[in-house]
């Protein structure tokens, strides 16, 4: 008789990673993401998985990548669309960078209960999807947004501040950007640092990326 034996840690992350790597362009690997069942607890308390938002060219400038969907993300199944996507919007505009010029990505794309932070067994399972789209999308600057984002890319014991001043980053050919999250820039309020760092730093980007003149 064969025995059952829990499944291996990991072996979901490995088979998502395999699933995605085999999405030829952005829609398949859309399509598969969407009937992700890999973290049980998200798979039964989300409505929709938030795959995230490209430009028609399917060649953005930049690609800005967040924690994963709140709320109104879920409820909708876009990225950054409630509060902090709408200061999102507002430094992208100042900075002079379109929205539509950009891909805005998650690591996890599933709400997690609650709005608490991934666990790093979820991180670690979504993690196939942000890699293909990484690579499907081929973005000349990647915009890590916060804690988790930053640490997906540059490991688990960053520290966003040391991160942000040491930047931009080599990543993978690309230049990284760590910088604060719109959540955090909203929590300090309008005077606060984080705020003026993530539209430095969003200003900064726009200049790189040739949509600005001066920083
Ligand atoms: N916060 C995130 O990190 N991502 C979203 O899509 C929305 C809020």
């Amino acid at each position: 008789m064969t025995a059952l034996r829990p499944p291996r840690p990991g072996a979901e992350a490995d088979e998502v990673a395999q699933v995605a790597a085999a999405a030829p362009d952005w829609d398949s690997l859309a399509t598969v993401a969407r009937s992700c069942v890999a973290c049980p607890e998200l798979a039964a308390t989300r409505q929709h998985v938030v795959v995230g938002d490209i430009p028609t060219s399917g060649r953005p400038l930049v690609a800005l990548v967040g924690e994963a969907p709140g709320a109104t993300e879920d409820a909708t199944g876009r990225p950054f669309v409630g509060r902090s996507g709408a200061l999102l919007d507002q430094l992208l505009a100042e900075a002079g960078l379109d929205r539509g010029e950009t891909a805005v990505l998650n690591v996890v794309k599933c709400r997690p209960p609650g709005n608490r932070t991934p666990k790093a067994p979820e991180v670690a399972r979504c993690s196939g999807w942000l890699r293909r789209q990484l690579e499907l999308l081929d973005p000349p600057a990647i915009v890590a947004l916060g804690l988790s984002a930053a640490k997906w890319f540059l490991g688990p014991r960053t520290v966003l501040a040391r991160a942000r001043e040491q930047g931009p980053l080599p990543w993978n050919g690309r230049r990284l950007y760590v910088t604060y999250h719109p959540s955090a820039a909203i929590r300090f309020g309008p005077n606060g640092a984080p705020r003026a760092a993530l539209a430095a730093d969003l200003r900064q980007v726009a200049h790189v990326v040739g949509k600005r003149e001066g920083p």
